[in-house]
């Protein structure tokens, strides 16, 4: 897949994908993103992106025809139609399940929005909108790295173990167990001990903690997800037990 970001702040995408997983898989060649700076787009002197909103009011509005160029340049590179999400508060939710489909997608584009938002008309370009939660910040450069970075773990070569993006959290309605490394204990007021199941060597008693603490970290803190968990067997006696135990 191919990931193109439009923005009025490059610096503000480019510097954080430098660093970290996302970086060596686009250095590597496993991720391939591409930062478009809006203004190049512009065709006047001063290299205008924006402009006040029609009926007055406060604020700037992002202009239509610097993103259709944009699109249009984005889309003659990567040599086919785009899928272009618009970053808004007013879309749907970003989640696992939304991170997981657009890892599918061949050609993505995220527009990011500032000030008062985009002129309204770019969204006849626009396949889909999403928010990343029910808060307003000042620009979609961070929605844009977090639904980047989201997507990017489902795809393939980029997470070196794969089977870390399959145990982790939502990945099958769940939340992660706890982790620990060492030493085997550690100081802060009193001695915090790992868990002595986690040092026994026992695989079998380790795996069946971890479904455990699974599900009960599942069970107090988002009991919502447990609706739609895929559990297996084991899992579905151990959510019982400790629902037994709960009432
Ligand atoms: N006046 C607009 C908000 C503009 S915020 C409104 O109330 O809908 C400026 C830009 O930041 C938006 O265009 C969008 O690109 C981005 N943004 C702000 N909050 C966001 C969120 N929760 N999710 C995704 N993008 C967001």
């Amino acid at each position: 897949m191919t990931f193109d970001i439009v923005t009025i702040f490059p610096a503000m995408i480019e510097q954080p994908l430098a660093a970290g997983i996302l970086g060596r898989a686009i250095e590597r060649g496993t991720l391939d993103v591409r930062v478009h700076d809006l203004r190049a787009f512009t065709t006047d002197r001063h290299h205008v992106v924006d402009d006040v909103p029609y009926g007055g009011g406060p604020g700037m509005v992002l202009k239509a025809e610097p993103i259709f160029r944009a699109l249009d340049a984005i889309e003659q590179d990567r040599g086919g139609p785009l899928h272009v999400i618009l970053t808004s508060p007013q879309g749907r939710r970003f989640s696992h399940d939304e991170a997981k489909r657009i890892s599918g997608i061949e050609r993505v584009v995220v527009l990011c929005g500032r000030y008062e938002g985009v002129d309204d008309r770019v969204r006849e370009r626009v396949a889909e909108e999403l928010s990343i939660g029910d808060y307003v910040l000042t620009g979609g450069e961070l929605p844009a790295l977090v639904i980047l970075d989201a997507v990017a773990r489902f795809v393939p070569g980029v997470v070196g173990d794969e089977q870390s993006v399959a145990e982790d959290s939502f990945n099958r309605g769940l939340l992660d167990f706890p982790q620990y490394t060492r030493p085997a204990a550690v100081e802060s007021g009193r001695v915090l001990r790992v868990p002595e199941v986690l040092l026994s060597g026992n695989h079998g008693e380790i795996r069946r903690w971890r479904k455990r603490q699974a599900l009960s970290r599942t069970l107090d803190r988002r009991p919502d997800l447990l609706a739609d968990a895929k559990l297996d067997v084991e899992e579905e006696a151990i959510l019982k037990e400790l629902r037994h135990e709960r009432d």
